[in-house]
């Protein structure tokens, strides 16, 4: 269901020719005060509510690889801007959707998509962070903000449902979409178009984020060039970022004399690129097709003679081994990748998470448990900011019976990351395999509330009240949690009587 945008912005298919929504319409106060924006906590909580439905999605990518990689690689465009956090200095998050329409966006509160197919025909980092770059500035320059105005608390609900409708519809040709959304939707949908002032902006902040992160802001121009070359020919990629990002002459005119007097610099990728470019394209079309073109492509990539090349096209081949279950040609063609990674002097050291990920996971399923933990504690220690690497060692001191460690191991995790619900979720699983049941389900009702399923947790802590091993202590606790809870529940309760 989700979107065929860019920065929220791509018109509606089935309405584009009937009415020009493009980018003519005018931001409501684009350089006006403040005071008639959306404040960065209620923009950030529109963006929450619009998450938690995007999560449900089955084009939502919930892939610890893909989503590590995002994360590294967008923090790193934003130390160029810290103020792109804006007052609040909410922390950003960069996901991928399974999409084959080359676009990218950005949601209100620092939430930022990239689609699979844009990922792919990215071929460098530095394309990769021109379009990301761009999306950092139009919420740096607060486009979303200013373009939905001052919003009532109560507003919030109904909008986020809103805009998922018009995310919804513009990846739906089907025309019935459109009429769903009714004259409201269509109203919506021409204030959600940015104004030619303001991708300008965004083009500038963007430029400006890829020089000062050390990306070649040449990538800029080669990337929308390839797009357009692309839209042109009888290619059947669909460059919906172009559509939303109209090129005018103006807009590249604007942007080549920006990069003119930049000194042309080099920026050496991460090798994770690549890979996560090769897995993408086993996550976008997960079906035995799927497997056999992108193996075409991988098979082709090892004749490259480029290190990186090779190391990506071996990677793919042992994720399709993987999914095929084919266990131990999956893990020849990984050692293959990691030798290849090794050779020469890699900027990595020679390593990289997403084939430890890989390592983990095929050691796991081919019954080598205790392997699959000596990889995991190394891989964890090499990448201490990933969060995914950390999961995956919970994961595999259980499948080995270690659980007292795994559980001292996630207390330290839950307070580290409280609003990781995926973590609670990993708790509940110990306490349930030690019979502890008022832990498990208050570590589920935490899990809920985390992911915005009120209803859900209270349930949970219900249930926890009356488990054969409460004690006084335990319901204590339980009535406490439950009293924060009944608070929100009637706040959002009373926000959602407006959707009505
Ligand atoms: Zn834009």
């Amino acid at each position: 269901m989700v979107a065929a945008i860019v920065c929220f912005a791509l018109p509606l298919q089935p309405v584009r020719a009937a009415a020009n929504l493009n980018d003519d319409v005018r931001l409501p106060s684009l350089g006006d005060s403040e005071r008639e924006s959306l404040s960065p906590l209620t923009e950030r909580k529109l963006g929450e509510y619009i998450m938690r439905d995007i999560r449900r999605d089955r084009d939502y990518l919930d892939d610890a690889p893909t989503l590590d990689y995002l994360n590294n690689f967008g923090n790193q465009l934003l130390a160029a801007r810290p103020e792109a956090r804006g007052e609040a200095g909410y922390d950003f998050f960069f996901f991928a959707v399974r999409d084959p329409m080359l676009n990218a966006f950005a949601l209100p509160g620092g939430f930022i998509a990239v689609h699979s197919a844009l990922l792919i025909a990215a071929q460098s980092e530095s394309e990769l962070a021109s379009v990301v770059a761009h999306e950092i500035g139009h919420v740096a320059q607060r486009h979303i903000a200013r373009m939905l105005g001052q919003q009532k608390q109560d507003m919030l609900i109904p909008l986020a449902g809103a805009i998922l409708a018009v995310l919804a519809a513009r990846s739906n040709t089907d025309a019935s979409a459109a009429l769903l959304i009714g004259s409201q939707g269509v109203a919506l949908q021409r204030q959600l178009n940015f104004s030619r002032d303001a991708e300008r902006e965004a083009d500038r902040i963007g430029l400006q984020i890829l020089r000062d992160a050390g990306f070649e802001t040449a990538g800029m121009v080669t990337f929308f060039g390839r797009m357009q070359s692309a839209s042109s020919g009888y290619s059947d990629y669909l460059p919906a970022y172009l559509r939303s990002h109209p090129l005018t002459t103006e807009r590249i005119a604007d942007i080549e004399a920006r990069i003119r007097d930049l000194r042309y610099r080099q920026h050496a990728d991460n090798v994770d690129f690549q890979l996560i470019r090769a897995r993408m394209r086993v996550l976008q079309d997960d079906t035995s097709q799927g497997w056999r073109d992108a193996s075409d492509i991988y098979r082709a990539q090892l004749l490259q003679q480029s290190r990186t090349q090779t190391v990506a096209g071996k990677y793919g081949l042992a994720l399709v081994a993987f999914r095929r279950s084919e266990f131990a040609t999956a893990l020849a063609l990984l050692q293959d990748a990691r030798t290849a990674l090794r050779s020469g002097a890699p900027r990595n050291g020679g390593e990289s998470s997403v084939l430890d990920y890989l390592g983990i996971e095929l050691l796991l399923a081919s019954g080598k448990a205790t392997e699959a933990v000596s990889l995991a504690d190394a891989a964890r220690k090499r990448f201490p900011l990933s969060r995914g690497l950390a999961r995956r060692y919970a994961d595999v001191l259980l499948a080995v019976g270690r659980t007292d460690e795994a559980l001292a191991y996630l207390r330290d995790q839950a307070q580290l990351y409280r609003t990781d619900p995926d973590v609670q979720d990993q708790l509940a699983k110990v306490y349930s395999t030690q019979g502890k049941r008022v832990l498990q389900h208050l570590a589920l009702a935490e899990s809920y509330a985390l992911r915005g399923s009120l209803q859900a947790a209270m349930d949970q802590l219900r249930i926890a009240r009356t488990a054969p091993d409460a004690t006084f202590y335990d319901q204590a606790l339980v009535d406490a949690r439950e009293r924060d809870l009944e608070v929100r529940w009637k706040e959002e309760l009373a926000n959602s009587k407006r959707e009505k």
